[in-house]
């Protein structure tokens, strides 16, 4: 039998980094953490060390280190604080796959760093790709590495993928609930509350991702994200809201042939599908009954009124450093809406702003993905202030 995969799991404690722990632990016998870390958590940073004893821990926030590592240099397990330790702990010399479930621009660094260490990468981190697909995918094939996709919608085109990588695809289909307020008009979007944003129909989910699936920008990153991920031009990806959650993308082919994923929505089984990649492993996750969903029902997006989708289209069209400033933009937007210091359209107003006003990059290189990032944030903080 193969000895486990060593995983450095990245945003343990969130909703991906849980349920991918879930997985570890049905599964003992595939898969051992080698790596946990997390923001600023420490309580359950604590819990989840001493229960699957790791090599090495990091808490990028100090906030509430000393505590942390007392405890577990105690218990023999390294522990380290700050962006930098999460950068080079991807490194580590035992780790077969780095779990990317952390949220947000900050998974660049980390990810590029395990990539030039030739760590195979299970990705939930898609701001990451949208930010720097074009530098993220080349670095992982000049070093032969392989970019897992934990993503429901790329999970299942991958999974439609399987013995196919030879044909070529002619177009994708990726799936949308549509979120809290599909079929609102902008009327009624312009007077939605931070509470109800939060409630997702079918996924329970991390706050910004849960924002950005109510406000369509989560579909819009995942189109930027497939491109990268399968080598698609922006005419070969489109949308179709599908309220159900059931099937979950769809691959067509040259030919017309159209190969579709479907499950239950439980993000547990593109986690597990990614992190045992290229084997099927059992679950026990409930299993799908037709007669549930007697209609799967399908549905034109409306990038008029979800204007967030709208631009994540531009921005792929443009090029350069837009999707970069997409996504900044998108990251202020998102936290003050969540501080109720702007409304729902607002966050549509400061994206669209800050992709005009701030300096479009042609060919950008990672240096400038950094600036691009940090003028983004101040345009937008700014923006918002006045
Ligand atoms: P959560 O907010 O639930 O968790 C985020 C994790 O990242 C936490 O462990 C958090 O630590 C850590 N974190 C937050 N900010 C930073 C930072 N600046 N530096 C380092 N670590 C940080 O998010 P989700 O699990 O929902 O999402 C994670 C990623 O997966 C996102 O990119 C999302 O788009 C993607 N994804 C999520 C899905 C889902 O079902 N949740 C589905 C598909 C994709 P702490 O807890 O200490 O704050
Ligand atoms: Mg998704």
């Amino acid at each position: 039998m193969d000895s486990p995969k060593k995983i450095a799991l990245l945003g343990s404690t969130g909703s991906i980094g849980t349920q991918a722990l879930e997985v570890i632990s049905a599964h003992p016998d595939k898969f051992q953490v080698e790596v946990l870390t997390a923001h600023s958590n420490h309580t359950l940073l604590l819990e989840q060390a001493r229960k699957y004893k790791p090599n090495a821990v990091v808490l990028v926030n100090d906030a509430h280190y000393k505590n942390l590592s007392d405890e577990l240099w105690n218990m023999g397990i390294k522990t380290y604080s700050g962006e930098e330790a999460l950068a080079q702990v991807v490194e580590m010399d035992d780790i077969d796959l780095v779990v990317t479930a952390l949220v947000g621009f900050a998974g660049l660094k980390p990810t590029m760093s395990a990539i030039a260490a030739g760590k195979n990468i299970a990705l939930a981190n898609k701001e990451t790709l949208v930010v720097a697909g074009d530098l993220v995918t080349k670095a992982a094939s000049a070093k032969g590495v392989n970019i897992y996709p934990v993503d429901s919608e790329h999970s299942a085109i991958f999974q439609c993928l399987a013995g196919e990588f030879h044909n070529k695809i002619e177009k994708i289909y990726l799936t949308a609930s549509g979120g809290p307020f599909r079929g609102f008009s902008s009327e009624q979007l312009g007077k939605v509350t931070r509470e109800q944003a939060l409630k997702h129909p079918n996924w329970e989910m991390g706050a910004k991702i849960t924002i950005d699936s109510a406000s369509m920008m989560n579909k819009g990153l995942e189109v930027i994200e497939a491109k990268w991920l399968f080598g698609l031009k922006a005419e070969q990806i489109d949308v179709i809201v599908h309220p159900q959650s059931i099937i979950h993308s769809i691959v067509q082919f040259e030919d017309g042939s159209m190969k579709a994923q479907m499950g239950l929505p439980d993000m547990k089984l593109p986690i597990q599908y990614a992190m045992a990649y290229p084997d099927r492993i059992h679950s026990a996750f409930p299993r799908f009954n037709f007669m549930d969903y007697p209609n799967l029902t399908f549905e034109q997006p409306d990038p008029k009124t979800f204007r967030n989708l709208q631009l994540a289209f531009d921005s792929l069209h443009k090029g350069g450093n837009a999707p970069c400033i997409l996504n900044a933009a998108n990251e202020v937007a998102v936290a003050l809406f969540l501080q109720d210091k702007i409304g729902f359209l607002g966050m549509s107003d400061l994206i669209e702003k800050c992709l005009t006003d701030v300096q479009f990059i042609e060919k950008p290189s990672l240096e400038d993905y950094f600036t691009t990032d940090q003028a983004t944030r101040e345009l937008a903080q700014e923006l918002a202030s006045k």
